[in-house]
């Protein structure tokens, strides 16, 4: 299994770390090129979503990366990967990666609120786990074919569609492996 990790902002180098101590072969996006290697997922790192916005049209990137999650590449996105991901950020009509069909509310609990640490269940997987939150999102609605993964204080945190994961929260900087592990599972399962 290979997986390209987007590395043009934020924090890939922990998912690349994550993915090392599972054993498993990574590299880095940052242009064109690189997306055109073999690969069988794709991590969207958590960051800026806006930055890492302007630089993946800059370079080209928004169209190919949609193509292939629409024609079922796997992929993980947390915190601004998941903005990245969702279909509608409210507030905004901006036109992102936007293949999942989630709305997102953006540094949704004001610039200190959003960042928390907590120990929180999420759907497979038996025990709680660490979840990070810095300057996090989280999801207002879901639409069909979206399967709500976890809640902390009633807002959904986590969530899956088909072969696409994301988090609020950045699972890439404890040392908890499991929703790692979670996502590469999905990766591996037929569809
Ligand atoms: N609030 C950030 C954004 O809008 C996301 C924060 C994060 O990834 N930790 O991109």
């Amino acid at each position: 299994m290979r997986i390209a990790v987007l590395a043009l902002q934020g924090a890939f180098i922990e998912h690349e770390k994550m993915l090392t101590q599972l054993g498993v072969e990574c590299f880095e996006v940052r242009e064109r090129e690189d997306w055109c290697q073999p690969k069988d997922a794709l991590i969207i790192p958590g960051g800026e979503s806006t930055t890492m916005l302007k630089l993946l049209t800059e370079l080209q990137l928004l169209e190919p990366i949609r193509d292939s999650i629409e024609k079922g590449l796997p992929v993980f996105g947390t915190c601004a990967g998941l903005i990245l991901l969702a279909r509608k950020v409210e507030g905004d009509d901006v036109q992102r990666i936007s293949t999942m069909n989630i709305t997102v509310c953006r540094n949704a609990y004001g610039r200190q609120m959003g960042s928390f640490f907590i120990d929180g269940k999420i759907e497979g997987v038996a025990h709680p786990v660490p979840m990070t939150f810095i300057r996090a999102p989280y999801i207002a609605s879901v639409g069909n074919g979206v399967e709500v993964l976890a809640e902390v204080s009633g807002r959904i945190v986590a969530a899956r569609q088909d072969k696409q994961l994301v988090t609020a929260f950045h699972p890439e900087l404890n040392n908890d492996t499991s929703i790692h592990e979670l996502f590469l599972n999905m990766v591996g399962e037929k569809s």
